[in-house]
């Protein structure tokens, strides 16, 4: 079964690498650090405000701290999210792109091909890249085709898929003084209706414009941090964001479980679950999270 999203809409599809570069080139020089990640954060006693250790044994104070780092967070801990280990799927995929020296000849379009418990996904980047993914469950045989074989092994990614369960965002309160998380810290899906991405740019447009507005409404930039308006601001953040997530990441967590089951009756029970909450499989593509 061959389904082509996107023919009539729009999609992107980006290079991580290449993201990256274009946030940091528009930071102003020195903004950014390397080679320290954040091994805790805790609340100073005194000060109120958070303190983050980093691996490299300093201590940084800051006055508010946005945790964006990803699956494994250790921000996100602090919010009683499920600590040790995210929940693992058993699906597991395997990603990349590959380059057609002479050009490829599919179509400008997102197709995914479903087989039993195996997807493939593909969607060309330029006349000669495509990016394609594999999931299935994970299993100690391979097997190779030749899109995959032809794929860079520096362009090679396999990746154990973890979930933060979609209970996670109701259930908890996800600002802690001034901290707050977004991206995957917040709500890891897993790739399965592909928006982890895309629902943590909407974040930044989100927390983003909360500030804005807060900071030009009070005219206080630097003492409104201090006083208070960052909590105020996480916390139309946190509630903007939350049906939102919460409703991709149950999605996500429909599909994903359908894919990983192999229990008819379950996927069955899936089935008819997403027949009535998700009767739009592509629901998610007409959310608007307004502009900046
Ligand atoms: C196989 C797969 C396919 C996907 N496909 C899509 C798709 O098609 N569309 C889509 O929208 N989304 C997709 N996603 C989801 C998307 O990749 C994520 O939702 C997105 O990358 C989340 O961004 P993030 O910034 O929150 O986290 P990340 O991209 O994980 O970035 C976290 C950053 O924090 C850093 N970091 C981690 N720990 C620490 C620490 N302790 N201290 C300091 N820094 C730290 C990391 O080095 C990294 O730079 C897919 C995910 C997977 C696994």
């Amino acid at each position: 079964m061959e389904f082509p999203f996107g023919v009539s809409r729009e999609f992107r599809c980006l290079k991580r690498s290449d993201l990256m570069k274009a946030m940091a080139d528009n930071l102003p020089t020195g903004t950014v650090r390397t080679n320290c990640r954040v091994h805790s954060i805790e609340i100073d006693p005194v000060t109120h405000y958070p303190q983050l250790r980093l691996s490299n044994g300093s201590i940084l104070q800051a006055k508010v701290v946005i945790g964006c780092d990803g699956v494994n967070s250790s921000i996100a801990n602090m919010f009683g999210l499920h600590r040790t280990k995210l929940l693992l799927f058993s699906t597991c995929v395997a990603r990349g792109f590959t380059n057609y020296p002479n050009g490829h000849q599919y179509a400008s379009e997102f197709a995914v091909i479903c087989k039993a418990q195996v997807q493939l996904g593909r969607i060309p980047i330029s006349d000669k890249l495509v990016y394609w993914f594999v999931t299935r469950l994970r299993t100690p045989q391979e097997e190779a085709v030749d899109m995959i074989r032809n794929c860079k092994l520096s362009y090679l990614h396999l990746t154990e898929l973890k979930y933060r369960p979609p209970w996670d965002l109701v259930f908890n309160n996800l600002r802690n003084g001034t901290v707050t998380i977004a991206g995957d810290a917040m709500h890891a899906t897993g790739p399965f209706i592909a928006q982890g991405g895309s629902a943590s740019i909407e974040d930044a447009i989100v927390i983003a414009r909360c500030l804005a507005q807060k900071v030009h409404n009070a005219k206080k930039v630097e003492t409104g941090i201090n006083n208070g308006v960052a909590k105020e601001v996480f916390d139309e953040y946190v509630k903007e964001r939350r049906k939102r997530l919460f409703w991709l990441s149950l999605h996500s967590f429909l599909v994903g479980k359908k894919l990983d089951t192999k229990s008819s009756i379950v996927r069955f029970i899936i089935n008819a679950i997403m027949s009535v909450l998700f009767k739009d499989p592509d629901w998610h593509t007409h959310y608007h999270c307004q502009n900046l």
